[in-house]
């Protein structure tokens, strides 16, 4: 038998690494019946939530509360309004 010489096609997209993490039961419970109701693999799910939560928090990078440091309402311009944690923080 010839062996195939061609390359293990790589799926596009970026290179994923692994990562080790305990969740609370409930909600892993809850995922993987939402996964086998879909069929969209539970990783789909994960990686999916990692993505809005570093979208959510780059880009309110700069606009946290200078007051407390948390996170900062914006308005629909994207400009600060106020504290989120009610610090009594509000943009001048
Ligand atoms: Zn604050």
């Amino acid at each position: 038998m010839i062996p195939n010489l061609e390359p293990t096609p790589r799926r596009l997209g970026p290179r994923l690494v692994p990562m080790l993490l305990r969740l609370d039961a409930g909600q892993v419970e809850k995922l993987q019946a939402l996964a086998k109701r879909t069929r969209v693999p539970q990783s789909v799910y994960l990686r999916e939530a990692v993505a809005d939560l570093l979208a959510k928090y780059s880009a309110l990078d700069s606009e946290l509360c200078p007051s407390c440091r948390s996170i900062v309402l914006v308005d629909p311009k994207g400009l600060p309004v106020e504290c989120a944690e009610h610090c009594g923080w509000r943009a001048p």
